[in-house]
């Protein structure tokens, strides 16, 4: 089902999973065989690709690809017999079948319900869930289509689930978000770095390449219940006996107990004098709070919450001050992923990350700094383009009456038409269907039943939807819920651009035309806009270049400014050997701006802020009953919820099934040997998979990935409690039982 080449010889474009944007060559083959990939030299990936961007032309061609709309049968008048081939994936006994239809007949019929749900219960009733891995033009398209065309206030997306403790965080105390306020490859000069809960070396293997100088210096430290493959790159010997053995740390926390260990970490850099005074005198506000609120984070009582011990702490709090400029260091930074982030005190530990790093000194510092890993593909591009419950194009807050003004002149509205901020996405999930709740939802690049917390939750009230409309490429299993499924482009079919973790503007291009009636979601939304009455003056142009133009437009003057971009500037800047532009740009001669923070911090004073936090510990706690933590992550091999990469076999044949990691110690009390099957339960559900004996987790806790669905499905598990700041749920840990599947 793989799509025609476009002609082209050789297209340079990007990896369409993570955030690392790995640069590819796609060569087009001879018929309806998948494009020949081949890694191509780009700051981030400097030639690596892993194993998920090798194969990823394997998708194009998925056997079961969505090339045709799909409306429920019982939906369609009269009713059919309708001709078309059985629908991949459908259950064979499927009472009410999607069976195919002209675009037409689907578009019609969506334009239909949601004009009359809308106008019975009002615009609220119809809700957007979007994707961190839509391009930034259809990102753009869906907010503006949203907010204008339906007037819901109700649009969020996925990126909720990854990104928005860090986005808040980081907005709170430097004015603004940019995951890596600074290159990805500044990091290769450092001489130590301080990984918080992200495991890199798994989820973004070409990404290491630049954790080698700190590694090399001994300064690697990672934090990390699980002894991860990055924590291994800390800890175990060199590949080359001659470098010697590695003098980095991992320091493996009880789950959930991460804030305490970097409430420690400040206290030592404080009580033993290394903090940069010059620097927080000039630079900063809020530090004598701060202080006063970590004094009671001895490293002692650190180690009787976490259980990292208290000499351990000191050493890594000196290991950092030592590599920060003020003492004479190469450099050091403070990183933060999911693993810290996905919690009810993710904004939390995000602040103190970063009070760690005002402390000594770093952010807007050439070759220091502080920053967060974005890890979806256009997570970094996907939060700034208006398809955040709260945000607006060009990254601005939705309630700014400036920033309302500015783009509804953009968009030729009166900005009172606008609605103002909607729910974040774990409760939009959850009011659907509910009283006075969304009644309609438009699903954009995003699988929640597999990736949402408690996931038979979301699943019943999907159900209890009277319309849900999935625009995808394969039956993923949200699709397979659905009312209508619109098959559209993705990555290699169509041009667009994406912003990497750093900030950096890109180009992805067509290597292969799409297959069958497969339509591009920028065509889908302009269709149902002329079908729901939007005026002729309320453009929603179908070309990629044109819609990008306007996001320049729309964006101009935002903390994410784009004024100076366009498609044709991307394109003559690659072609002339650079890599793309680092947001701002604001203007067309603007060279973009690689390193944030320089001259000052984008706040009110000019200063960034402390904010003093404290460790209250995560929302569900171990208990008789339920006396393990769980973990949940990712493999290498597989992206986010598996819609994509399990249709890999390549991948598939790798990691065939969902495990749970257990130490053996655990494995031999709970009489659960290597191999065997065992079932996790939680106050919200149960979850089945096979046993992995490995001392890489604690003894108290067990570890699954997430990319199974079904009864493999750990997100049944997984508590839907979230950040009360960010709004982000606590995937990273939950009290669990672990017990044996019975026989039979
Ligand atoms: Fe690079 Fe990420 Fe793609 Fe792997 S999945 S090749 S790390 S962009």
């Amino acid at each position: 089902t793989s799509g025609a080449s476009t002609g082209a010889d050789r297209v340079d474009s990007h990896c369409p999973y993570c955030a690392l944007q790995c640069g590819m060559s796609l060569t087009p083959a001879a018929g309806p065989a998948a494009p020949e990939v081949r890694p191509r030299a780009f700051p981030t990936n400097r030639g690596g690709l892993c194993q998920k961007g090798w194969t990823s032309a394997a998708v194009l061609g998925a056997p079961d690809r969505l090339t045709r709309p799909l409306v429920r049968r019982s939906l369609l008048d009269p009713a059919p017999p309708v001709p078309g081939a059985p629908v991949p994936g459908a259950p064979a006994a499927d009472a009410d079948p999607l069976v195919p239809v002209p675009w037409d007949t689907a578009l019609d019929l969506v334009a239909t319900r949601l004009a009359a749900l809308s106008a019975e219960h009002g615009p609220q009733a119809v809700a957007v869930f979007g994707g961190g891995g839509l391009t930034n033009e259809k990102a753009y398209a869906l907010g503006k289509f949203a907010r204008t065309v339906l007037r819901t206030p109700n649009i969020d997306y996925n990126g909720r689930f990854c990104m928005a403790s860090a986005a808040a965080g980081m907005n709170r105390a430097f004015g603004v978000d940019r995951g890596l306020p600074f290159p990805l490859a500044d990091l290769g000069g450092a001489q130590a770095v301080l990984l918080l809960g992200s495991n890199l070396a798994e989820t973004m293997p070409p990404a290491v390449q630049h954790l080698a100088g700190a590694r090399a210096a001994g300064g690697l430290v990672v934090v990390d219940p699980r002894r991860s493959a990055t924590a291994r790159l800390a800890v175990d010997p060199a590949p080359d006996p001659a470098a010697g053995p590695s003098q980095g740390v991992h320091l493996a926390p009880v789950p959930g107990t991460d804030l305490a260990v970097v409430l420690g970490l400040l206290h030592v850099v404080l009580a033993e004098g290394l903090a940069d005074e010059a620097y927080l005198a000039a630079r900063t506000t809020g530090f004598e709070d701060v202080a006063r609120s970590v004094a009671a984070w001895w490293p002692e009582r650190v180690e009787s919450v976490a259980g990292v011990p208290a000499e351990e702490l000191r050493r890594v709090a000196r290991l950092l001050a030592a590599a920060a400029p003020a003492h004479g260091g190469a450099g050091a930074y403070v990183l933060t992923g999911r693993g810290v982030e996905q919690s009810t005190q993710g904004t939390a530990t995000v602040t103190a990350a970063i009070n760690l790093a005002l402390a000594l000194g770093l952010p807007g510092r050439v070759g220091s700094g502080y920053g967060a890993i974005t890890g979806q593909g256009n997570g970094q591009g996907g939060r700034e383009h208006g398809q955040k419950a709260d945000q607006l194009p060009g990254y601005r807050r939705i309630d700014d009456p400036a920033a309302r003004a500015h783009v509804a002149a953009v968009w030729g509205v009166d900005p009172d038409s606008l609605p103002g901020p909607g729910l974040p996405a774990v409760r939009l999930l959850r009011s659907l269907a509910t009283p006075g709740g969304p009644r309609a939802l438009l699903v954009h690049g995003s699988n929640v039943v597999v990736s949402a917390p408690d996931a038979s939750r979301v699943v019943e009230r999907l159900r209890a939807l009277d319309l849900l409309v999935v625009c995808d490429v394969v039956p993923s299993e949200t699709a397979r819920l659905a009312h209508v499924v619109l098959p559209v482009t993705q990555w290699a079919e169509e041009e667009g651009t994406l912003t990497s973790l750093e900030g950096r503007v890109i180009r992805r291009r067509a290597a292969v035309s799409p297959p069958g009636e497969v339509r591009s979601e920028l065509w889908v939304l302009a269709e149902l806009a002329r079908r729901l009455g939007a005026p002729a003056t309320l453009a929603f142009p179908t070309d990629p270049a044109e819609v990008f133009d306007e996001l320049a437009r729309a964006s101009a003057g935002g903390p994410a400014d784009y004024a100076g971009l366009s498609h044709a500037r991307l394109d003559a800047d690659e072609a002339a050997g650079g890599p793309g532009l680092h947001w701002p740009v604001p203007d067309g001669d603007h060279p973009g701006t690689p390193r944030l923070f320089l001259d000052g911090f984008p706040t009110p004073d000019g200063r960034a802020r402390l904010v003093a936090v404290d460790h209250v510990g995560p929302s569900d706690e171990v208990r008789p009953g339920a006396p393990f933590y769980l973990v949940t992550g990712r493999v290498l091999q597989h992206y986010q919820s598996g819609a994509q990469t399990h249709r890999v076999p390549d991948l598939e044949r790798l990691v065939p099934e969902p495990y749970v990691e257990l130490h053996p110690v655990l494995g031999f009390r709970l009489g659960l040997p290597d191999g065997a099957r065992v079932r996790l339960t939680s106050a919200r559900g149960e979850v089945e998979a096979t046993a992995r004996w490995t001392d890489a987790v604690r003894p108290d806790t067990v570890f699954m990935p997430f990319h199974w669905s079904g009864a493999g499905s750990v997100n049944r598990v997984t508590t839907d409690a979230t950040d009360p700041v960010s709004g982000m749920p606590e995937f990273k840990v939950c009290a669990v039982d672990v017990t044996p599947v019975p026989d039979g």
